[in-house]
């Protein structure tokens, strides 16, 4: 079993990347979730719930009592739950589609902060680019 850094891996795409990349047909619904049927357990169009602030998901048509898996997780979770794999294979997939390897981490780290900042009010805004905080 080659070596997969869960924590890395679960970094390097967006949810919404991952659904897309995974052809969820999401609709938009309130609190910023998004719903669609589950392409494995079915449930209608509100089965699986996607949090993309929160970056998880949750597949409402299965249970662990029903299939012995946790119905919610990651981006790690969403893929093997969709492709109907381990979570191991799913980072593995995760990581040749989205390859984090070619990604310097300090670019990544610099794209996350500016993106944590253009939500912030324009004094924190400032005061981070300042480095005071
Ligand atoms: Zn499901």
């Amino acid at each position: 079993m080659s070596f997969v850094d869960f924590k890395e891996i679960s970094k390097v795409a967006s949810l919404d990347a991952v659904a897309s990349w995974l052809n969820l047909e999401l609709k938009t619904h309130g609190n910023g979730q998004m719903r669609c049927a589950c392409p494995v357990h079915g449930g209608g169009d509100r089965a699986l719930v996607l949090t993309p602030s929160k970056g998880l998901s949750a597949c409402h048509a299965s249970s662990f009592k029903r299939t012995g898996k946790k119905n919610w997780g990651d981006i790690i979770w969403l893929t093997a739950h969709v492709h109907q794999i381990e979570e191991h294979a799913a980072a593995l997939e995760l990581q040749k589609h989205f390859r984090p390897t070619s990604v310097k981490p300090r670019t990544v780290k610099k794209a996350a902060r500016r993106k944590a900042a253009a939500s912030k009010p324009w004094w924190k805004r400032l005061a981070i680019s300042l480095r005071m905080i």
